[in-house]
């Protein structure tokens, strides 16, 4: 039997990762460390294991956050990609091509959640758009997003970035 691959990668597509095999689990994290990486109310992490993790475009920089944990991220986009301690990795889940794949079964860091975080499912919802009228530029956007698949290059031969997007990529 084959084993299950996925892939993903960073916003930019400049990071690209292949993940080969079942990963030990899905988290979500609450704890303050988490919550300034990721900007978020609380990080998304799978846990590798012994799964085979292979980085298949571009190379990570990385913040070391303590004396026992570093986080990678992308150098171009800023994308968080991994939480990296003595005991493993641990990939973003957000930056999988396909994250429903993953859901999360177990939360840590709970000392540090946030007091509305179990309340967000009943807030208001909205359609992207719903909201039309007030953000017009909506109707005309060009995402500059990677594709939630592997590409062969990147990027394509006819995107147009802005002057300070190209700059960067050169
Ligand atoms: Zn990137
Ligand atoms: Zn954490």
């Amino acid at each position: 039997m084959n084993a299950i691959v996925r892939t993903g990668g960073c916003q930019c597509g400049g990071i690209r990762f292949r993940l080969e095999g079942e990963p030990l689990d899905s988290s979500i994290c609450h704890c303050r460390m988490c919550q300034k990486a990721f900007g978020a109310y609380y990080a998304p992490l799978v846990a590798v294991g012994e799964a085979n993790l292979a980085w298949t475009r571009g190379a990570l920089k990385y913040f070391q956050s303590s004396n026992h944990v570093r986080r990678g991220f992308c150098p171009d986009c800023g994308t968080p990609m991994t939480y990296e301690a003595d005991d493993g990795i641990a990939i973003s889940a957000g930056s999988f091509d396909d994250p429903a794949s993953l859901p999360p079964v177990i939360q840590f860091g709970v000392e540090g959640k946030l007091p509305f975080v179990d309340r967000l499912h009943t807030l208001p919802q909205r359609h992207t758009m719903d909201d039309i009228d007030s953000a017009p530029f909506l109707s005309d956007i060009v995402s500059y997003q990677h594709p939630d698949h592997d590409t062969e290059t990147w990027p394509p031969e006819d995107w147009q970035p802005m002057d300070w997007q190209k700059e960067k990529r050169q």
